[in-house]
Parts: C-alpha cells; sequence; structure tokens
C-alpha cells in the first residue's frame, strides 16, 4: 500500500464512522501566536476543543502537514539519526469536540490498525497516563489487550500539550516492534526506550484541561478526543521496512538524489545519512515557502534557513559544487502534489526562492568551512573541544553558519559549541549598533533635513491617490 493509498484509506475509516474530512491547515498557523508552526492535527481545532468555536460537526479527521523544528516540538536534531523522525511530516488525525470520548476512541484506533489495516496484534503494544485506570481497563476489558503490553508513564510520554499553554490531556499511545534488529539491541530494550525497535505510531490524546500561562489547569467545557498518528511511521509499518526513509513517501527524494549525485543509497553510511538529511530537509522546504515562509534572519524564517543551509552542506558533503536542493523539488511534488495541488500550483516560485537561497550561501560555504576546520584543528592541538563564542560568531555573522549548523558540522568530531559565548558576542553586536545608532540619530536626519530644506526641496502633500511626490517649490 503506497502512502498516498494510506493517507486515503485513513481518511475513508473515518469517514465512514461520521467524521468529517478537513483539509490540512497552513504549515503557518492562523491566528495563534504561541506557535511557529502546525505541529499537530489538533491545532486548526484548538478553539473547537476550547469551545469557542462551533463549527457544525463534532467529529472530525484530517491529514495534517507538521513541522516540528522549533519551539515545543523539535525534531530537528533527530533528523538523519533516528528512523522515525522528520522536521516535515504528515499527521492523520480522528478529532471528537465534545463527542466521544476514550472508549470509542481506543475502539476506532484498535479496528482501524488490527481489523482495517490487519496488524499482527503480536506486535502493538500501548501505553497509558500513571493513574489512567479507566485507558487501561478499556484496553484490557475491550479490547483484550493483556496487561503485560501496557505500560504506564508519566507525564513526558503519557500527558499531551500542544505547547506551554493551550488544550491538553492524558494520553495513551500506541507501539509497534520493528522486530529486535532493529534498534539498540539492549537486553533491556522495551517499550519507552529511545531506540526505533519500539516505534510509537499513534496518540490518542483524552483532552481535558486548557493550561494557562501561569500553569492553571482549567477543564474543557467537554471531555474531546484527538488523536495523531505519523502517516510516515504506519507506511513503514505496512511496507514492511525498517525506517520511514524507506518508505515510497521518501525513497522518491531519496532515489532522486542519487540519480543527481551518481551515488547509490546504501554504500556508505555517510552518505546515506546525508541523502537522508536531504531528502527530509527537501520536503520541509518545499513545503514551508510553498505555505508562504521566505528564508530570512528570524522567527519561521530563519528555522527555513537553518533548514536549508543543513541541506546544503550535506549537498556538499555528497560532491555536489552546484546547488541541488532546488532539483529536489520535482521529487518532492511528484510525490505530494497529487494530495496537495498548491505545491504544482507554486512549484516555479519554489524553486526560485530555493536557488536564490543556496547560491546566497554558496559563496561563503567554502570558505566558512575552511576556517572552521583550521580552527577545529588548532583547538586539537591545544587539547581543547569547545569551538569559541567568537568563532561561532564569526561563522554566523560572516559566513552565514548558524550556530546549529556549526555545532551539527563538528559533533562527529566530538566537539560541541559555547553558546553562551556566542551570545555574548551577539549582545557585544547590539550593543555597538545602538551606539552608533546614537551617534548618528538625531544629529544625522536633521542634517538631511537641513540640506533638503537648502536646495529648496520640500515634500508636498498631493492627496491620497498619488504617490507622495517632492518637488522643487518655486
Ligand atoms: P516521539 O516520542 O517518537 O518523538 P511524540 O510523542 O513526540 O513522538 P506526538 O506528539 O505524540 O509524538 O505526535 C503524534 C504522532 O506523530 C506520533 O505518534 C508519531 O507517529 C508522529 N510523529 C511525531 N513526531 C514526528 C516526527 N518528528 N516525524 C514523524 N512523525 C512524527
Ligand atoms: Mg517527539
Ligand atoms: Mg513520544
Ligand atoms: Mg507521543
Amino acid at each position: 500500500m503506497t502512502g498516498n493509498e494510506l493517507r486515503a484509506r485513513f481518511l475513508k475509516f473515518f469517514e465512514d464512522r461520521g467524521h468529517t474530512v478537513v483539509p490540512s491547515s497552513l504549515l503557518i498557523p492562523h491566528n495563534d501566536p504561541t506557535l511557529l508552526f502546525a505541529n499537530a492535527g489538533m491545532n486548526q481545532f484548538k478553539d473547537c476543543f476550547l469551545g469557542m468555536e462551533d463549527r457544525g460537526y463534532y467529529r472530525a479527521t484530517s491529514s495534517q502537514k507538521c513541522v516540528r523544528a522549533g519551539g515545543k516540538h523539535n525534531d530537528l536534531e533527530n533528523v538523519g539519526r533516528t528512523a522515525r523522525h522528520h522536521t516535515f511530516f504528515e499527521m492523520l488525525g480522528n478529532f471528537s469536540f465534545g463527542d466521544y470520548f476514550k472508549k470509542e476512541a481506543i475502539a476506532y484506533a484498535w479496528e482501524f490498525l488490527t481489523k482495517d489495516l490487519g496488524l499482527d496484534k503480536d506486535r502493538l503494544y500501548v501505553t497509558v497516563y500513571t493513574d489512567d485506570d479507566e485507558a487501561a481497563d478499556i484496553w484490557h476489558h475491550q479490547e483484550g489487550v493483556p496487561r503485560e503490553r501496557i505500560f504506564r508513564f508519566g507525564e513526558k510520554d503519557n500527558f499531551w500539550s500542544m505547547g506551554d499553554t493551550g488544550p491538553c490531556g492524558p494520553c495513551s499511545e500506541i507501539f509497534w516492534d520493528n522486530g529486535p534488529e532493529v534498534g539498540c539491541g539492549s537486553p533491556d530494550c522495551a517499550v519507552g526506550c529511545d531506540c526505533d525497535r519500539y516505534m510509537e505510531i499513534w496518540n490518542n490524546v483524552f483532552m481535558q484541561f486548557n493550561r494557562s500561562a501561569d500553569g492553571t489547569m482549567t477543564p474543557l467545557p467537554k471531555p474531546s478526543v484527538d488523536t495523531g498518528m505519523g502517516l510516515e511511521r504506519i507506511c513503514t509499518v505496512m511496507q514492511g521496512v525498517k525506517s520511514n526513509y524507506d518508505t515510497d513517501l521518501l525513497q522518491g527524494v531519496i532515489r532522486h538524489v542519487e540519480r543527481l549525485s551518481g551515488k547509490r543509497y546504501r554504500d556508505s553510511e555517510k552518505d546515506d545519512v546525508s541523502m537522508r538529511v536531504i531528502a527530509d530537509h527537501a520536503r520541509a522546504t518545499t513545503f514551508l515557502i510553498c505555505d508562504g515562509v521566505l528564508p530570512s534572519n528570524e522567527g519561521r524564517g530563519y528555522v527555513l534557513r537553518r533548514i536549508m543551509r543543513r541541506a546544503a552542506r550535506h549537498a556538499k558533503m555528497l560532491g555536489f559544487a552546484e546547488p541541488v536542493l532546488y532539483r529536489t523539488v520535482d521529487a518532492v511534488n511528484e510525490m505530494m502534489g497529487g494530495s496537495y495541488p498548491e505545491l504544482l500550483e507554486r512549484e516555479e516560485y519554489i524553486k526560485k526562492v530555493i536557488r536564490a537561497e543556496e547560491e546566497r550561501f554558496a559563496e561563503t560555504l567554502d570558505r566558512g568551512l575552511a576556517i572552521l576546520n583550521d580552527a577545529v584543528d588548532q583547538l586539537k592541538g591545544e587539547g581543547k573541544t569547545v569551538i569559541p563564542g567568537e568563532t561561532l560568531f564569526r561563522l554566523y555573522d560572516t559566513f552565514g553558519f548558524p550556530t546549529d549548523l556549526t555545532a551539527d558540522i563538528v559533533r562527529a568530531e566530538g566537539f560541541s559549541i559555547d553558546e553562551p559565548g556566542f551570545e555574548a558576542c551577539m549582545e557585544r553586536q547590539r550593543e555597538q549598533a545602538r551606539e552608533h545608532w546614537k551617534g548618528s540619530g538625531e544629529e544625522g536626519i536633521a542634517a538631511i533635513h537641513k540640506t533638503l530644506h537648502n536646495r529648496e526641496i520640500r515634500s508636498a502633500f498631493v492627496g491620497y491617490d498619488e504617490k507622495c511626490s517632492y518637488g522643487t517649490i518655486s
């Protein structure tokens, strides 16, 4: 079953059970300053859970574009290292706004996995929140899951919140055993281990509270349900592979990179990491730009820039001398354009933006890398393993290296970075900019006015229809 078929299958299953199919929202959250990017299917329904919006339906299902590369849920550092984390992924979800609760949510999830998809129950495990006996009993009595396959975890794993504030509640998760050949191989490896063997596939959140900024939890008007299942992860299970990167959703981009680079996936672990990073970042970049984000030096734009620069560096490692990320858009769109037609509509624009950013960074990437290599060599000679703040700052300021890129590059050498030292340099620069501004501020503007006045140039009001015009008044 292809990724595209699986997405459709999920939506149909819930549509058949009275859920309204709702399209994904944009990656830039609408009217929600607490959120950097859409990071879960429930985001667009936040006000429905809070009882502040009535859409006329109380059951919904969606496949939501998500980016987790900043804010509370940030998986940027996991990309390339785990088989299951992406910066961009799709979250399949079913939602109840005060309609059904735990019993029905658990029944639907189990039915979809074990009957509709026909998964082997002996490879599935579930978790519940520490004291959620109700959920544990439903799993056991209603669905027949043996007690020894039901685990209990605390706040970190089994209490879900969208961010520091907003709807939240205890959750129950479903895990798939990828088999003993996957993961850390430790005899203690079990559900909850951070390796890839027991892979979390689906989270069922029992939304019950709204957390406010001071931490108080107010019960929601009605208990609700929010679930999220990573499309790429359930694809891994259904396609019988061991990594999200081996599903058709990601393989299309990897094969494209193989063709462009003349290298083969699985020939060398080092190149494989680069190909996976590029495949992931190509999807994130394409979707983010499509939804209106532009690379810049702050906020969302800076997250995008950091993702793109990481990809550019991996492209360099694969041996590309010319910009190549913009050429991966074709592969992303071929796979995803059917479900997200906006990608095809904006294809040329997306490529242009990526290419411009790549070309811009290409001018300084090589020189920055050379400086960083020299610094590493010198520090090694001195027996040190931390890149000082001044070096980080220089790389950032002159060569456009975000600190996380530098950290990523030197990690392989066993080096870390002096983040506070970098911040101190940044602060010093801001300080200097303020000083500079003070010096040339008021007097500077006054001087310009004086010059204009001496040349008899005045601004004249010519009504609201015309642009402000400057002219010599005689
Ligand atoms: P994990 O513990 O594996 O990091 P999570 O607990 O942070 O996942 P949730 O917030 O519960 O994830 O999100 C619901 C589902 O979305 C997960 O069960 C998983 O299937 C999927 N998911 C979460 N993060 C990612 C990601 N970075 N890449 C791909 N899928 C993800
Ligand atoms: Mg996570
Ligand atoms: Mg988890
Ligand atoms: Mg989870």
